[in-house]
């Protein structure tokens, strides 16, 4: 039986644009059976459009949890938090975590990665010598620690690093170099986070032609035994379920037959 969930979803209490009674609203119309929350953990460190402040995430928090309440006949839903690696945020109180790495850390600076091609031509000739393939390792070496800061249910967008690879070549993510850099990060990772996200967020924002992570990426989880879910990432509850039907194709390309979708009683596989 297909099952419809999104375990990825922004709201206006972070910088998406509806207020989660409306994407609970809109996710009922389009036929979900479940959905989770994952507002933008507070960050001492980044631009403050992009996270909840802690007064915020106390409301947003008050307000999932009445909606759990006034929607259960209807739809299963989900407190989750979207972690940002260096946060130092509370962590109580949530269902799940989304682990991601939207900044890496170089000094006593912390630098966005979540970013257009002219930002990323700056920061490798600032930090990296001009050389995109040493920023990409040096990203992947730091997303390795994200079990040290949190206990995270949820990889997110673990290749990132690869957000403007429609736009700009700033390394070849084909070279065994980078694979090596990447995979090294996983089998560190698989010890401790059991499920990775398709997410399909880049192809809507338009920015990306393909979900995150790219192809030889999953086939590389898929070896590792990582868990698949697939989210959207979502900023815009008219796209709760955009391209999912390319991430299940991306999936099963990589070898995958089952997807996982969470439930009270943690994860479980459906077919894909
Ligand atoms: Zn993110
Ligand atoms: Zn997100």
């Amino acid at each position: 039986m297909a099952y419809l969930q999104n375990l990825h979803t922004h709201t206006n209490f972070d910088h998406g644009i509806n207020s989660p009674e409306e994407i609970v609203k809109k996710a009922i119309e389009k036929g979900f059976d479940s959905i989770g929350f994952s507002g933008h953990a507070y960050t001492f460190y980044s631009d403050k459009s992009y996270f909840m402040s802690p007064g915020k995430t106390k409301e947003y928090k008050k307000e999932v949890g009445r909606l759990k309440e006034a929607y259960k006949d209807k739809i299963k839903i989900f407190l989750g938090l979207e972690f940002d690696m260096y946060s130092d945020t509370e962590q109580d109180g949530y269902d799940y975590m989304i682990g991601s790495c939207h900044y890496i850390k170089i000094g006593n600076e912390y630098i966005g990665i979540d970013r257009d091609e002219a930002h990323y031509k700056n920061i490798i000739e600032k930090y990296f010598d001009g050389d995109g393939m040493k920023l990409a390792k040096e990203y992947f070496r730091q997303t390795a620690m994200l079990p040290q800061f949190a206990n995270i249910n949820i990889l997110a967008h673990f290749d990132l690093i690869t957000k403007n690879i429609d736009r700009a070549s700033f390394f070849d993510y084909n070279s065994k170099e980078y694979m090596n850099s990447a995979i090294e990060a996983l089998e560190i990772l698989s010890k401790d986070i059991p499920v990775f996200e398709v997410n399909t967020g880049g192809i809507v924002r338009g920015y990306r032609k393909t979900p995150y992570p790219m192809l030889n990426i999953i086939k590389e989880m898929k070896r590792l035994g990582f868990g698949a879910v697939i989210t959207s990432d979502c900023h815009d509850a008219n796209f709760l379920d955009a391209y999912f039907g390319d991430a299940k194709e991306l999936l099963k390309s990589a070898g995958y037959t089952e997807q996982m979708i969470l439930t009270d009683n943690g994860f479980k596989a459906i077919e894909l």
